[in-house]
C-alpha cells in the first residue's frame, strides 16, 4: 500500500465505457485524491481527463486527474483494469480469452515493473479468470488481487428483491455467489430482509412470495447483462459504481463485506480458484473470506461454478 497518509491514488487502465463510468463515479463521490488514466489509445485518455477536469468545479472535493503512463502506477494504491477487447463475430470464447490474456500481459508487466505495490482491481470479463491471470502474471499475493466478481450481480439482486418486497435495497442482505456469469447462483438460505430470513417471509406470506418467484428473480439477475446489451450494447454505470464501492472499501480500510472474486485457499473446500464470495475488504485487499453455511444444494451449485472456472483457466494453458 501507498504509505502516504495525505493522498489516495488510483490508476485506471482502460478508459472505455466501464473505465470512465468508474472514473466519473469516483469524481462524484470524491473517493481518491489522484486519478491517472491509461489507455492504449492515449488521445482518448487525454480527452477523458480533460472532460472530467471540467467537472471539478462541481465535485464534492478536489482531485488531480491526468492521462498518464504505466510508470505512474508506481505509487498508486489501486490499479484498476477495465481494458479489454470485444468478441469478434464468430470468435470462440476461448479465442477471446486468449486475446484478453495477451492484453493483460501487455498491462501487468509494465505495471509491476513500475514498482507498484498496491491492490489490483479487475473488471475485464471473464472477470474471475482475468483476476486469476492477474495474480499469476504479477506474482502478487492473492489477497492483493480483487476481481469485481459478483458485486454487480449482488447489487442487481438487492434491487430486484427490494422492488418486489417494496424495501430499500440497502436493507436487503443477500448475495450472488460463484462465477460472474451463467453458473452464478443465489444462496437463498442466507438471504435476509433486515434480520428476517427471506425463506421465512416466504413461509409466512400466504403464497405472495414463493420459491418460484425467488427463482425468477435470480434468473432476472443472471440475464440482466444480456438484456441491457440487447438494448444499449454494453453495461457500464452499475459496474462503475460497484468498482467505486470496492475502491472506497480498500482506500478507507473499511472492513466492508462485498461479494468480489477472491482466490480460495481451502474455503468452501476449494483451492486456487478466483470466484465470487463474500469478502471482508480493507487496505490489504481481501482480508478475509466469509464462509457461509450453505445448504447441500447450494454447495453443489458453488462446486459446479468453480469447476467451470477451473476448466476455462486450464484451457488457457498459461
Ligand atoms: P470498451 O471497448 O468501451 O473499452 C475498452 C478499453 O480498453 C478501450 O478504451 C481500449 O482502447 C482499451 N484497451 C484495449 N486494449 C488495451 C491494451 N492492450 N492496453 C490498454 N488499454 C487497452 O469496453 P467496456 O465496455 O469499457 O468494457 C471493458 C470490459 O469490462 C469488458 O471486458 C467488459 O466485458 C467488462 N465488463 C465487466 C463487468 C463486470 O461486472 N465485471 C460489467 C460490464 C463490463
Amino acid at each position: 500500500m501507498n504509505t502516504r497518509t495525505d493522498s489516495r491514488k488510483i490508476a485506471l487502465v482502460g478508459t472505455g465505457m466501464v473505465g470512465m463510468s468508474f472514473a466519473y463515479s469516483l469524481l462524484n463521490q470524491s473517493v481518491c485524491d489522484e486519478l491517472v488514466l491509461i489507455d492504449l489509445d492515449r488521445k482518448r485518455a487525454e480527452g477523458e481527463a480533460m472532460d472530467l477536469n471540467h467537472g471539478l468545479a462541481f465535485a464534492p472535493g478536489n482531485m488531480k486527474i491526468y492521462a498518464g503512463s504505466y510508470e505512474d502506477c508506481k505509487d498508486a494504491d489501486i490499479v484498476t483494469i477495465c481494458a479489454g477487447v470485444a468478441q469478434k463475430p464468430g470468435e470462440t470464447r476461448l479465442a477471446l480469452l486468449k486475446r484478453n490474456a495477451d492484453v493483460f500481459r501487455s498491462i501487468i508487466d509494465p505495471v509491476t515493473a513500475s514498482g507498484f505495490r498496491g491492490i489490483f482491481l479487475i473488471a475485464t470479463n471473464p472477470v474471475d479468470i482475468m483476476a486469476r491471470i492477474t495474480c499469476r502474471l504479477s506474482g502478487f499475493p492473492k489477497e492483493r488481487v480483487i476481481g469485481s466478481g459478483t458485486a454487480l450481480d449482488t447489487a442487481r439482486l438487492r434491487y430486484l428483491l427490494g422492488q418486489y418486497l417494496r424495501v430499500d435495497p440497502r436493507n436487503i442482505h443477500a448475495y450472488v455467489m460463484g462465477e460472474h456469469g451463467d453458473s452464478e447462483f443465489v444462496p437463498w438460505s442466507q438471504a435476509l430482509l433486515a434480520t428476517k430470513p427471506v425463506l421465512q417471509i416466504c413461509e409466512e406470506s400466504g403464497g405472495s412470495l414463493n420459491l418460484k418467484i425467488l427463482e425468477n428473480i435470480s434468473n432476472d439477475v443472471k440475464n440482466a447483462a444480456y438484456e441491457i446489451i440487447e438494448t444499449k450494447k454494453a453495461t457500464y454505470y452499475g459496474i462503475g459504481m460497484a468498482l467505486t464501492r470496492i475502491a472506497r472499501a480498500v482506500l478507507g480500510g473499511e472492513n466492508s463485506v462485498l461479494t468480489v472474486s477472491a482466490c480460495l485457499d481451502g474455503d468452501y473446500g476449494q483451492q486456487e480458484v478466483f470466484v465470487g464470495v463474500p469478502c471482508i475488504l480493507n487496505q490489504n485487499g481481501v482480508s478475509r473470506i466469509l464462509r457461509l453455511n450453505l445448504t447441500e444444494d447450494e454447495f453443489q451449485k458453488f462446486d459446479r461454478s468453480c469447476e467451470t472456472l477451473r476448466r476455462s483457466f486450464d484451457e488457457l494453458a498459461l
